[in-house]
């Protein structure tokens, strides 16, 4: 009776991170590197420890919404958790949006600031979710090139001072819809102050932001997405009074529990328009571009920071006389979930490479129409991706993954919001295909995978390289031909983006595997190489007959 189970332990999350040290030191020049690398390892430290303990005794805190101060005012005041308000600070203090505005590593800055969300994430409880939208906002205000928003809001949003540093909302989804905000019912009307906003947001989730981007109808513009515009607003004015707008609750959800996630009414907001009165869906993309990105890189963390508890426990848990470790049979389903963390890394990191270099003026029209269609394949494969290594991972634990004060649900919990916002699986493989579609998209991509399969000259990566080029070659296939057939061709859109990603991921995988051949780092990554290529990378099935969904779903 007197048996103890060690709990799993985290060290420093950069140094036992041998994929990102690889990655940083072929992607990086080396005064780059020499630059950044202090402050990672500084970030690893406080993730894999002080953070990490505080998001465990943290555990149970959760926002709160008052709406009614003790003398009948509406107030409305969300009280964070604890570790969301040191989340805040951190983030402030180590620029996790500024970075990349402040440029001081030019075209590189996106993967220093990407390397310091990969890292600090997986113990923040999610504040990724407003630092993305904020980040985003940023982008979009910078973009559409609104001088006086961007004197007024981007100091703010990039600021490292706490006290001064501002988060921003993204109020897209409305009860009639998120994937098609077309019939979007808030209406924007100009009155002698300037336009208000009169409406109802469904999902928001930086509901303590100090201002948003969100979209409306100004009065008299025509139904449909092109009627709607992209105005800014700011929460509360300069006495904390809010700004027309109520929340109504907060939504009780599966997982996020941290983000104060809220149902909003504006009645009356003040707002200003960013870029004219109309075309607001067109205007938010450099938005969801860059929380597409953060999701990616996020997705990537958390199958990290799952498989870093669980191949820590395997060395810690015995069963049958041996440490789990030592199983050949949990060796296997690690070492699985271990390749697919390994490409979703790649495939995340490539997508900010790309990000950067589009930012700092340095790409060429190729790189901008990768960058459009990796975008989205990278969201949606990584996602899907994150779910899955995390349910294996819990089930690695044993009961110990389905108990709440061990800390592990929450793994499970936070991943499977990662298909859904920012663009569900489908929702991304259909934009994903109309990427695709803008001339030269496919050759930039297949060039894209040619160049990583290309340099993988290795005997042992003959295998998993063939295995990629086929399943691209088998996509391009589809794509020329399936066309004709319209339902067959839209019920594949997702197995085509799937296999595109999937493809995309082992084709990195195969190029990374060989420059840490050549410069002498081991075998590891050819081993992630070759373990993916059996993972089920071309899914297109040109044998799948629609009429059965059909059948299967009752739809006559
Ligand atoms: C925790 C959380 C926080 C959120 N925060 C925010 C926020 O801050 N701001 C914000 O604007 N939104 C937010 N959202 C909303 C989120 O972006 C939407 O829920 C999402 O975009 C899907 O929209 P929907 O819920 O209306 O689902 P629907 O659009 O109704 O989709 C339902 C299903 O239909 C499928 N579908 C839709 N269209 C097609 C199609 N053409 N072909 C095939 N399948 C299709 C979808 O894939 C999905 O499976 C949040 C959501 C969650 C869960």
């Amino acid at each position: 009776m007197s048996f103890l189970q060690e709990p799993p332990r985290l060290g420093n999350t950069y140094d036992a991170d041998p994929l990102l040290r690889e990655y940083l030191a072929r992607a990086l020049p080396p005064s780059a590197l020499f630059a950044v690398e202090p402050e990672l390892r500084y970030l690893g430290e406080l993730s894999g420890g002080r953070l990490f303990r505080m998001q465990l005794e943290d555990r149970l805190n959760e926002p709160r919404l008052t709406q009614w101060d003790p003398w009948g005012r509406r107030s409305d005041a969300i009280e964070l958790t604890p570790l969301w308000r040191e989340a805040a600070r951190l983030a402030a203090e180590h620029g996790l949006v500024a970075v990349p505005y402040e440029g001081k590593n030019g075209e590189f800055s996106r993967l220093h600031q990407m390397a310091m969300v990969y890292l600090l994430e997986p113990s923040m409880d999610v504040y990724s979710c407003p630092l993305a939208m904020t980040d985003g906002a940023a982008r979009t205000l910078v973009d559409l090139g609104n001088g006086e928003l961007v004197r007024r809001a981007l100091p703010r949003l990039t600021s490292r001072d706490p006290a001064r540093a501002w988060t921003s909302g993204q109020w897209m989804t409305e009860r009639v819809g998120g994937s098609d905000v077309s019939r979007t019912e808030t209406v924007a009307r100009l009155s002698p102050d300037g336009w208000r906003l009169y409406g109802t947001k469904w999902f928001t989730s930086a509901t303590t932001a100090e201002m948003a981007l969100t979209l409306a109808r100004p009065e008299g513009n025509p139904v449909g997405s092109k009627g709607l515009a992209l105005f800014y607003l700011e929460t509360r004015d300069a006495e904390g009074r809010a700004n027309g707008i109520a929340v109504n609750r907060l939504k009780d959800k599966l997982g996020t529990r941290k983000v104060p996630t809220a149902e909003l009414t504006l009645d009356g907001a003040r707002a200003d328009p960013v870029a004219g009165l109309a075309d607001g869906v067109r205007n938010i993309a450099s938005l969801l571009n860059m929380t597409r990105l953060w999701n990616t890189v996020v997705a990537a963390s958390g199958m990290r920071r799952a498989l870093h508890l669980a191949l820590d426990y395997s060395r810690r848990r015995t069963a049958f006389g041996e440490r789990l470790a030592e199983k050949p049979l949990h060796r296997d389903t690690l070492a699985s979930l271990e390749a697919e963390a390994e490409g979703a890394f790649l495939l995340a990191f490539r997508v900010a490479e790309l990000q950067g270099r589009v930012e700092a003026g340095r790409e060429g029209e190729r790189d901008r129409l990768l960058l459009r269609v990796l975008t989205p394949l990278a969201k949606l494969t990584t996602g899907k991706q994150a779910v899955a290594v995390a349910s294996e991972a819990l089930e690695a634990f044993g009961g110990a993954g389905y108990v709440e004060d061990t800390g592990l649900p929450r793994l499970l919990r936070d991943a499977q919001v990662l298909p859904i916002w920012e663009g569900t699986t489908n929702v991304l493989s259909l934009d994903a295909l109309r990427a695709l579609s803008t001339p030269g998209a496919v050759e930039a991509l297949s060039e894209e995978t040619e160049r990583a399969l290309g340099a993988a000259r290795d005997p042992s990566l003959r295998g998993p390289a063939e295995a990629a080029s086929r399943a691209l070659a088998n996509a391009r296939g589809w794509l020329a031909s399936a066309r004709d057939a319209e339902e067959a061709f839209a019920a594949g859109t997702r197995r085509l983006a799937l296999t595109l990603g999937r493809a995309l991921e082992l084709s990195l995988l195969c190029g990374h595997a060989q420059w840490c051949l050549d410069q002498g780092k081991g075998r590891r990554a050819a081993a992630a190489a070759r373990r993916f290529s059996r993972q089920a990378v071309d899914l297109v099935d040109p044998g799948l007959d629609p009429a059965d969904a059909r059948l299967l779903c009752d739809v006559p």
